[in-house]
């Protein structure tokens, strides 16, 4: 039943759902309701539309999950940060990260937040034959996607970490914390203009800001991070976690010259099924998820 929801919902069918201001385009929902069907689980993964103002809708939203016998949700844009207030506990790397895109109500009622972003990036590299311990890292971006993935390369071994932002010091405040926390770890900031000169002949590139969505363009009006006058190099791999569109300019262009491109879509696999896997306690389906998306116009 792949893109088509369940009409069996029961009194007894467990619910999750997806916390965001706008999820109306979200692929998460095709997504898990699609594991729970291959799988033959009763459960639903249901819309959870949440306005930005006024400022309590959020806790509301948050503290009804309990209320209403949800067993956890996904949060995404704008909430990842924002929703850590509201929450009763933080697992180690939620806290580290601090954000957080998966929440579980444990069995007492008590809402604790996870983060499955970073992991889920990595476990798709690796997928892609990608060994981040071999390229260094240049991500653009210093946002909650950004940040669960610059954690989890220094948590795993990656040889070098460049961060690069629009402003400037949110890029400096996350290398603080990373140098806090993986003293080891060789990382620096730089500003956004001289994100090509901080790019070496073997970078892991990875775009973790919106640009290359639809409308979305840098402060120099471009559709993609990655400046057209500046060069790429064989030996780089680009990886975007853009997913809409799949292909996304940066990644149209590296490809055509021949570098290796990682699209958004599947972290966005992985990182569900590590929500779901947390969720039910069983092994997710991750063939059938890659499956339902690839019915999905536009997808390949
Ligand atoms: P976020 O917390 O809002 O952070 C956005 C980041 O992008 C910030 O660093 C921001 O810089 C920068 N940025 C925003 N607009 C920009 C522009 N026009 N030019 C240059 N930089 C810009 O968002 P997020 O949660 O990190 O998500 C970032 C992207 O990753 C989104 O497109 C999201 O859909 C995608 N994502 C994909 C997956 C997946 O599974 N594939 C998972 C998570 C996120 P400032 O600090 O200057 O504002």
């Amino acid at each position: 039943m792949v893109g088509r929801y369940r009409q069996d919902l029961t009194g007894s069918t467990r619910l999750v759902g997806l916390i965001g201001e706008d999820v109306s385009r979200s692929l998460s929902l095709l997504l898990h309701n699609e594991a729970f069907s291959s799988l033959e689980l009763d459960w639903a993964y249901v819309p959870l539309p949440v306005a930005h103002e006024p400022h309590e809708r959020l806790g509301d939203a948050v503290r009804g999950l309990r209320a209403l016998g949800f067993v956890g949700a996904n949060v995404t844009m704008p909430y990842k940060v924002e929703v850590l207030p509201f929450l009763d506990e933080l697992t180690s790397t939620a806290r580290r990260i601090g954000a957080v895109n998966t929440i579980r109500v444990d069995d007492d009622g008590r809402l604790i937040g996870g983060n499955t972003d970073g992991v889920g990036f990595l476990a798709d590299l690796g997928q892609q034959g990608v060994d981040w311990r071999e390229h260094p890292a240049l991500i653009l971006g210093a946002g909650g996607a950004a940040r669960a993935v610059a954690n989890t390369l220094a948590e795993r071994d990656c040889p070098h970490i460049t961060v690069v932002n629009r402003t400037e010091s949110r890029a400096c405040r996350l290398v603080d914390e990373l140098t806090d926390t993986f003293p080891q770890q060789s990382v620096e900031a730089s500003p956004w203009t001289e994100r090509v000169d901080a790019a070496r002949s073997d970078s892991l590139i990875i775009n973790c800001t919106p640009v290359g969505m639809d409308g979305i363009r840098t402060p120099g009006g471009e559709s993609s991070p990655w400046p057209a006058d500046a060069a790429l190099f064989p030996d780089q791999v680009v990886a975007d976690l853009v997913y809409t569109p799949q292909l996304t300019p940066l990644l149209i262009r590296a490809m055509k010259e021949g570098l290796q491109g990682v699209p958004g879509l599947g972290m966005l696999v992985h990182q569900a099924a590590l929500s779901f896997a947390w969720w039910t306690d069983a092994s997710p389906p991750v063939e059938a998820m890659h499956e339902a998306l690839s019915h999905q116009p536009g997808c390949l």
